[in-house]
């Protein structure tokens, strides 16, 4: 029988009376569960049950994946609690018929096999996986807010036991198939070229049933199940608030309460999850899916494909630069006024390889491509050329004027400066339009933001060019407007000048930075603006108090005459042992609220002016900046989401008690008459 009546399935019964049931979602490059393949698969399981075959293979047409999820689309559109509890009842329906089919089942899983797909493989009696690094399995749900719903809590508990299953639903990590068939979550691992085999080799000759690995068994008794619970929960407790992210501590709560009842695990599942999905959290989280979606398609100049970067400056920002496009794929030319300003960049290069490649051949080929270049050879061969050498007009000048001179006249030409404005750096090139602003984050490897920045001469096609660039080594590019602080550091440096001010005040650290991460930030302004170095923070600070109104506080110019610059002297605003700030012998009792309200305020006060300079497009760009490149709150959905959230009114009334109390700083900018109009 052949079923060709489906837009996302299509099978085949071959000779050996096995079915091969290939999963091919209509128009997609990837595999998901929509609503639709869902309702074409509970039909397609009637057709196949009809012809008995000995075995059924789910398998994927795709060179992308097996299925990549959920359709997360779908997610924003439902109602309310009710249609997401129907919604995700029928789902499990449908994997219940799956493992109940009368035939052995397997899933032949290549590429990413993750959520919905994952719980769909675990739904099947057996499990191959192409052993390739491509593969992964995971259950990413819980970065959405949510957790799986089709199942997957029930089943991966049962298969490997509560602590490995916990462990991928509460990090929301994807695993290699080689550490899959470790944990028992797959049963063959093989490559692709001989998946099928495997899969018909499970069906012909199925395995024994296997014992949970380790000590997954004994932990999902009862009385394990408290205990582990409950050193999960106080780990989890030192990450993320469960009034911030509900998700994890609801997946905890449902194994250490139902793992023991099956049936009343599926049951509560659907429930928590239906109940999940509706709140602000998860909906926050999923349109911050959609702002890193939005990044990721923002389009570049497709002809433009570059290959060969060269950087000029090997410090902290160039030389990891340099690194992080040797890894994806670029050969990448790296200069310094001598070697040895290029060996540490180097060794740290060789570092970053070997934890992210982990694989030696990998690695020394990523090592082949990174060419120290203390003469500057790569510049005339380089498509993009980056520039990251001291934060000094002149000494840039002087370089660019060299540059411009030896490169290729299709190159790009980026400056990774952080406060000198491009038509200042431009001056002196004979054709400034073709200076852009490439602007990483420290650290270059964590930080996925790049800024591309685009001053008034910025030629369209540098601009595309550059951000093809960005998007060729697997950054987010956010398009700005040459202005001081672009847009993250504008942002953040009155949020921190906010917090070293209280301290002026004599609020003790400890209590700013609790205030903030209370609120949702990853690090508190004041061990953030130390592990920036306050000589940068200083430095940013002056050149943006020339631009705009902005009072430097005392105590940042006393620390730094005083050589505290903060993690990287030992001292700073906190003392560090062990790299770690060391506790202050300060204690006091101001108002977290109120020191809350004072940071964020700012912080917003802020993005308002930015978003009215037109620094980016619109809030939601600005939203994607904040979170990929800072971190703020995503479960807010970022700054102006949140604004929208609370509304302006009620922002406009505090903003006016704050300016009472606490001076001009705290006066609304003219931004937040148009966010009123326009919420
Ligand atoms: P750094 O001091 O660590 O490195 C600068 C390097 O440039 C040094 O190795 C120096 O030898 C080299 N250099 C100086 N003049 C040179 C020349 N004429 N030719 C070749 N090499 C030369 O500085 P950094 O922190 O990496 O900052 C570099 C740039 O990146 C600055 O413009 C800074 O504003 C920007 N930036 C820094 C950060 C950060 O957090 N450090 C973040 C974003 C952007």
């Amino acid at each position: 029988m052949v079923l060709g009546k489906y837009k996302n399935w299509r099978g085949e019964q071959d000779a050996e009376n096995i079915f091969w049931l290939y999963i091919d979602k209509a128009e997609a490059n990837a595999n998901v569960l929509s609503k639709e393949a869902l309702t074409e698969l509970e039909s397609a399981l009637n057709d196949i049950a009809q012809i008995k075959p000995k075995g059924l293979v789910f398998i994927s047409a795709k060179k992308s994946g097996f299925i990549a999820g959920a359709d997360v689309k779908e997610f924003v559109s439902l109602k309310d609690g009710k249609e997401a509890f129907e919604l995700i009842k029928r789902g499990q329906k449908i994997m219940d018929k799956i493992e109940n089919l009368p035939f052995p089942t397997v899933a032949a899983i290549n590429g990413f096999c993750l959520g919905g797909g994952l719980e769909l493989a675990l739904a099947c009696r057996y499990r191959a996986a192409d052993n390739a690094p491509g593969t992964k399995l995971g259950f990413p749900e819980v970065k959405l807010g949510i957790h799986p719903g089709f199942g997957g809590t029930v089943r991966s508990t049962l298969l490997i036991g509560g602590p490995a299953a916990l462990d991928m639903m509460l990090t929301g990590r994807m695993i290699s198939a080689k550490a899959a068939l470790k944990t028992g979550l797959i049963d063959m691992a093989v490559p692709y070229r001989q998946l099928k085999n495997a899969a018909r080799h499970l069906i012909v000759n199925p395995p024994r049933n296997k014992l949970i690995p380790g000590f997954g068994k004994l932990a999902n008794l009862k009385p394990a199940r408290h205990f582990i619970a409950k050193t999960v929960r106080k780990k989890l407790a030192g990450k993320a608030l469960k009034s911030h992210y509900p998700a994890p501590y609801a997946i905890v709560d449902l194994w250490e309460k139902y793992a023991g009842d099956p049936r009343a695990m599926y049951e509560k599942e659907a429930e928590s999850v239906s109940e999940l999905i509706t709140m602000d959290t998860a909906q926050n989280l999923v349109g911050v899916f959609f702002l890193q979606e939005r990044l990721k398609s923002i389009g570049g100049k497709e002809s433009f494909r570059p290959t060969r970067l060269h950087v000029i400056g090997a410090g902290v920002m160039g030389g990891d630069i340099a690194a992080w496009a040797a890894i994806r794929g670029m050969r990448v030319t790296l200069q310094d006024r001598e070697p040895k300003f290029i060996a540490p960049a180097v060794k740290r290069a060789a570092d970053l390889f070997r934890r992210k490649l982990k694989d030696k051949r990998l690695a020394q080929a990523a090592m082949d491509r990174l060419i120290p270049d203390v003469e500057g050879k790569g510049v005339a061969q380089a498509d993009v050329i980056i520039e990251a050498v001291f934060e000094d007009l002149n000494v840039k000048r002087e370089l660019f004027a060299e540059v411009e001179r030896k490169a290729r006249p299709d190159a790009v030409l980026a400056t990774n400066t952080s406060s000198i404005p491009l038509e200042e750096i431009a001056a002196t090139l004979k054709n400034p339009e073709r200076l852009t602003g490439i602007h990483f984050f420290n650290p270059v490897a964590q930080m996925m933001l790049v800024e591309v920045v685009k001053s008034a001469e910025t030629s369209e096609e540098v601009f595309a060019n550059a951000v093809s660039f960005v998007q060729a080594i697997g950054k987010l590019p956010l398009p700005v407007k040459s202005a001081p602080g672009f847009l993250v550091n504008r942002i953040l440096v009155p949020y921190l000048m906010e917090g070293v001010k209280m301290m002026e005040e004599g609020i003790p650290p400890e209590r700013i930075d609790t205030a903030a991460v209370r609120f949702g930030m990853p690090v508190g302004p004041v061990l953030l603006a130390d592990t920036v170095g306050l000589d940068i923070c200083l430095h940013v600070a002056e050149i943006f108090a020339k631009h705009m109104q902005m009072e430097i506080p005392e105590k940042l110019r006393k620390l730094v005459e005083a050589g505290r610059l903060g993690k990287k002297s030992g001292h700073g605003f906190y003392k560090y042992e062990n790299e770690k700030p060391a506790k202050t012998a300060e204690t006091g009792g101001a108002d977290l609220t109120e020191i809350e309200d004072r940071l964020v305020f700012r912080y917003l006060n802020e993005a308002a002016a930015c978003l009215r300079e037109g620094i980016v497009e619109d809030g939601d760009l600005l939203d994607a900046g904040m979170i990929f490149g800072t971190g703020f709150a995503p479960f807010r959905g970022g700054p102006m989401k949140h604004i929208a959230t609370l509304g302006t009114d009620y922002f406009l009334k505090r903003f006016q008690e704050l300016e009472e109390k606490y001076g001009t700083r705290f006066h609304p900018d003219e931004g937040w008459q148009s966010l009123k109009q326009n919420p």
